[in-house]
């Protein structure tokens, strides 16, 4: 199919499996893909590090001070990278998970983490997904996917991510944090967590990945006239 070059915005809650989605998505369109939940991520982690979350998860103000030293990149293969070393497995920690919705609320990191993204998908023919992207970061992409699925399905596909990845969380810690997440994403006064007007719903609860791919084949067919 030959597609326009274009801008796939993509967004939605905690685990609706929108990483998995926009990534094949990505690849059978032959685009870019930037996941920009991994930056806020990185942002956290790199706040941790310099321990500037405390126990009771209060930031210090001194994170609006040092964040202009992340020295962050995607490698070629989409790995977040801190000083050029990646970090994905530190990154999608509960340690991480259970901090990052804080320190995303937090206007100057949400302008720190805009401005990398708009400099990465400057180019078009993208997919990004995140939480805010088809209504903040590119309010005028060609298309907008929200992507949902039901608690109990995406409760599950984290916690099968987190076991195969050497973590061993319980299913209880894992649903309060996806709950925890969702709630602070969309009730936060900078770019909150929402569906923008124009986007279309995916509910994958009970589709594969290659039927996901397929809707949206058919969608970008219908709203560009591609036969
Ligand atoms: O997509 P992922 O679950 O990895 O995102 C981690 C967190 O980063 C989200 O829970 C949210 O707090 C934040 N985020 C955001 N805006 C985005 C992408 C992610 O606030 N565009």
């Amino acid at each position: 199919m030959q597609t326009p070059d274009i801008i796939i915005a993509v967004d939605g809650g905690a685990s609706t499996g929108k990483s998995t989605f926009a990534r094949s998505l990505a690849a059978e369109l032959g685009f870019l893909y930037l996941d920009s939940g991994a930056i806020y991520r990185c942002v956290t982690h790199f706040a941790l590090q310099r321990k500037l979350i405390d126990s009771s998860g209060a930031v210090s103000p001194e994170l609006e001070n040092v964040l202009g030293e992340l020295d962050f990149s995607f490698s070629p293969e989409g790995h977040a990278c801190i000083d050029g070393k990646s970090v994905e497995r530190s990154i999608r920690s509960l340690k991480v998970s259970s901090r990052v919705s804080v320190i995303s609320a937090l206007p100057y990191v949400r302008r720190f983490v805009d401005e990398i993204l708009h400099r990465l998908g400057s180019c078009g023919r993208l997919v990004m997904d995140g939480r805010d992207i088809g209504t903040t970061v590119f309010p005028n992409a060609e298309l907008k996917i929200f992507v949902t699925a039901s608690e109990q399905v995406r409760a599950k596909r984290r916690y099968d991510e987190m076991l195969s990845k050497g973590e061993t969380p319980t299913m209880e810690e894992v649903l309060a944090n996806l709950r925890e997440r969702d709630y602070i994403d969309s009730h936060r006064a900078t770019s909150p967590l929402r569906k923008a007007d124009d986007a279309f719903v995916l509910d994958n609860s009970d589709l594969t990945v290659r039927e996901e791919i397929i809707w949206t084949l058919g969608l970008i067919r219908g709203k560009f006239g591609i036969l």
